[in-house]
């Protein structure tokens, strides 16, 4: 059984039908998938889908990207939605200098927020880090620490001894499984084995050998295949490890 920790089957127009996409999924093996929010409408999305599918859960936040538009009054629609069963963490909330539709002090204060909303409710959180992450884990140093899962971490040796100080978990994608990503291998490779999770990202991440195409949570079990590869262990005990892993983290059990 395999896991996907982090896709967005709550973006509508990349995934029309997501009955079948779960199908697709289960087949592959893959009983959970953890659908993540961007703003809003994508949270309320995915609690939407939990509603509807027993195997999905959903995490909802506002990715710094989209924070132009966070208000007061967002805190309280994410607020809001904690308060249902199947919610399992606040993200994907964190920094991006990649991109610049949010000033670093529009993506500051949403994070903060969220980041307190968290404390509040007690609730792991997930981040989305691009470009930031010695300026988002110079936050997390000084701030009360929390159950913290970085998506997709794509830090280097020094960023990922930090956020190992924090206790936090690692996302591991398609790139895992790319040619070029030898870096990243061995920054995964350094990692403790219980701080491992894997996703997909879908519909983005595409990992080998279906590269160039759309994702969908069927893939993981490739990104569990490369990973197993990446740590020289079996494949069968790379799924029971990183599904035990993501079970602790959002408490699925
Ligand atoms: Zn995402």
């Amino acid at each position: 059984m395999l896991i996907d920790t982090h896709c967005h089957l709550n973006f509508p127009d990349k995934f029309p039908d997501v009955a079948a996409t779960v199908e697709q999924a289960k087949l592959n093996g893959v009983d959970k998938l953890i659908v993540v929010g961007c703003d809003t409408q994508s949270s309320r999305r995915a609690v939407e889908l939990a509603d509807q599918f027993d195997s999905i859960f959903a995490v909802v936040g506002w990715h710094p990207t989209y924070t132009k538009d966070f208000t007061q009054e967002s805190l309280g629609e994410i607020q809001e939605l904690l308060d249902h069963p199947k919610v399992v963490a606040i993200g994907e909330i964190g920094l991006d200098f990649h991109w610049d539709y949010a000033t670093p002090e529009q993506q500051r204060v949403a994070l903060d927020a969220q980041l307190d909303l968290a404390d509040r409710s007690g609730l792991p959180v997930v981040f989305h880090a691009r470009d930031a992450y010695p300026q988002l884990l110079d936050i997390l140093e000084a701030r009360p620490i929390l159950p913290y899962l970085f998506h997709c971490f794509a830090g280097d040796s020094v960023d990922a001894q930090r956020a190992l100080n924090l206790g936090s978990m690692f996302g591991v994608d398609g790139p895992i499984s790319y040619k070029n990503a030898g870096s990243l291998r061995e920054v995964i490779q350094s990692l403790p084995k219980d701080r491992i999770v894997i996703e997909t990202d879908s519909p983005y991440l595409t990992p080998e050998p279906h590269r160039g195409k759309p994702n969908q949570p069927a893939h993981v079990k490739f990104v569990n295949e490369a990973l197993a590869k990446t740590l020289q262990i079996p494949v069968v005990e790379c799924a029971r490890m990183t599904t035990e892993n993501a079970e602790r983290f959002f408490r699925l059990n």
